[in-house]
């Protein structure tokens, strides 16, 4: 039997710049070979038994020689896989895809080609340059700065059309060609001040601009320390920059974040960050373990038509209870005779999304605020159930079980995930990381024993955001400075903390 080969575009690096149908091929496949300008985040989407086989790093420096990535690819699908070769921007644009691609066709392997973004226009496009333009540019030229050198007459390039022919030139591979690129161009025409930029990692959230003229560029490139990937572009469409960038101007351009939530509940926040131009940097410190075989649990829902009061501190206690809830056949309605109270906007969000608009949602973000709003109108008549973590602050049980029946049940467990614990010691001795936030106590304490007590002091050489007061006194028990703290107990606060801070 044999398989199958995608070879995929996967757009020129920016997470959202990626097809449906490269997506589609990412999920499905058995094998996924890939290079470093392919967006290494994609292979989160993939099977769990899927094998990554990575066979490139710097450009000039392939891991794997190309004939070897040939045989490679056609090898995995002879053994009956389907195989997704993972490509920055285009397969086709510099991408030697047609090469694989006529290997395949020879070999007989059944094979598609997903297009993709291809960097010149991605890239271009988030650095503010428009490829085209009435006014500068009726064409575009994508020209390869690292031509063969083995004398193929086809391979040459021809320097006095290029240099006359009035379009935008965008040179790939281009960083150690670029003295005689722009020899070359003048000295057939061109004119030495045409607007020269430099694009390095384009669309990422490390995305660099530097610009130049022809005349100087080779200079400045050297100066400004330019490195590959870079697109190198030529034309006074370079000038719109000024006006078209917005990529860079979002608010939070550049920054590198450290988000240290469990796995599930980071990608709300990390896709804020991304959303808004920074790079989320996961480093999950939780993981919730449902308590399995909750018969207790069940036995309160079983009776859930005694209780009036139902509190949920948590997403995942709302979660946890409804898939409870399901799995007994019933539905939203159980609660129907229920005043339903939620701690956060988060869990109030939770619980929406399951039908149901809570009844009381505190002001202040915390136990105590529900307390506060709770203390006046229940009595000794009301029964109230609490379904939540392990360990969870007792000061709610307490007081409410002064005025009240109480009923709290244990349904998960925070516990602390190790598996970052080299990410998270690599983040804290990295000087480009600007940020590191905490939305809970629970998050402080357990990365401060991933990272260890030798090590805590030098998070005071980072920017500490803190979700709230309580968390913010928990990382301040530890010796370590506060550099901000929410204003309200929210992700959306957490990221105006940040966006509201001028660098
Ligand atoms: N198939 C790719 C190009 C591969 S050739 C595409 O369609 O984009 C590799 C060259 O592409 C790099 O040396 C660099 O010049 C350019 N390149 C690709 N991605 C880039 C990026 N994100 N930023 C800057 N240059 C990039």
């Amino acid at each position: 039997m044999k398989g199958k080969v995608y070879l995929v575009g996967a757009g020129p690096g920016d997470y959202k710049l990626i097809t449906l149908k490269a997506l589609e091929c990412i999920r499905k496949s058995d094998v996924i070979v890939y290079d470093r300008l392919a967006n290494i985040d994609y292979l989160k989407e993939a099977k769990e038994d899927c094998e990554f086989i990575n066979v490139g790093k710097a450009s000039s420096n392939h891991l794997l020689p190309q004939d070897d990535i040939n045989r490679l690819i056609a090898d995995k699908a002879l053994e009956g896989k389907i195989v997704t070769r993972l490509k920055g921007g285009d397969p086709y644009v510099f991408g030697r895809g047609g090469e694989e691609a006529e290997l395949l066709y020879d070999e007989n392997i059944d094979f598609e080609v997903v297009p993709g973004i291809t960097s010149p226009i991605g890239g271009l496009c988030y650095a503010g340059i428009p490829i085209t333009h009435r006014d500068h540019a009726s064409s575009f030229h994508v020209v390869t700065g690292h031509p063969r050198k083995d004398g193929k007459e086809t391979q040459a390039i021809n320097w006095n059309a290029l240099a006359n022919v009035k379009g935008t030139l965008i040179f790939l591979m281009g960083v150690s060609n670029l003295k005689h690129i722009s020899e070359n161009l003048i000295s057939e025409g061109k004119d030495k001040n045409t607007p020269v930029a430099f694009i390095s990692w384009a669309t990422r959230p490390n995305q660099r601009v530097v610009t130049a003229t022809l005349e100087n560029a080779y200079d400045v490139a050297i100066r400004k320390n330019v490195q590959p990937p870079t697109l190198i572009v030529v034309g006074t469409v370079v000038n719109l920059r000024e006006k078209l960038n917005f990529f860079e101007e979002k608010p939070l351009f550049g920054k590198n974040i450290v988000v240290t939530r469990c796995r599930t509940q980071s990608s709300l926040i990390s896709e804020k960050i991304r959303d808004m131009g920074g790079n989320p940097i996961e480093i999950p410190t939780i993981k919730i373990q449902r308590v399995q075989e909750n018969h207790e649990l069940e036995f309160e829902i079983e009776r859930l038509k005694e209780y009036t009061y139902i509190v949920f501190n948590s997403k995942n206690a709302v979660d946890i209870f409804f898939d409870k809830l399901n799995d007994m056949n019933f539905d939203a309605r159980a609660l129907s005779n229920i005043k339903v109270c939620a701690v956060g906007a988060e869990t109030a969000k939770a619980i929406k999304s399951k039908g149901i608009i809570a009844d009381i949602v505190p002001k202040k973000y915390v136990s105590e605020g529900l307390y506060e709003e709770l203390k006046d109108i229940i009595n000794e008549n009301d029964k109230i159930l609490i379904p939540r973590a392990k360990n969870a602050r007792d000061f709610l049980v307490k007081k409410l079980s002064e005025k009240c029946y109480v009923k709290e049940v244990i349904t998960y467990e925070s516990v602390i995930d190790t598996n970052n614990k080299n990410l998270a010691l690599k983040v804290i001795d990295d000087e480009d990381i600007d940020y590191i936030t905490f939305a809970s106590s629970s998050t402080v304490k357990n990365f401060m024993q991933l990272i260890g007590k030798d090590n805590i002091q030098k998070l005071n050489n980072k920017k500490i955001i803190s979700i709230g007061p309580i968390t913010s006194k928990t990382v301040e028990d530890f010796e370590v400075k506060v550099y901000k703290e929410a204003k309200e107990a929210t992700i959306d606060s957490i990221i105006d903390a940040i966006s509201d801070d001028k660098k």
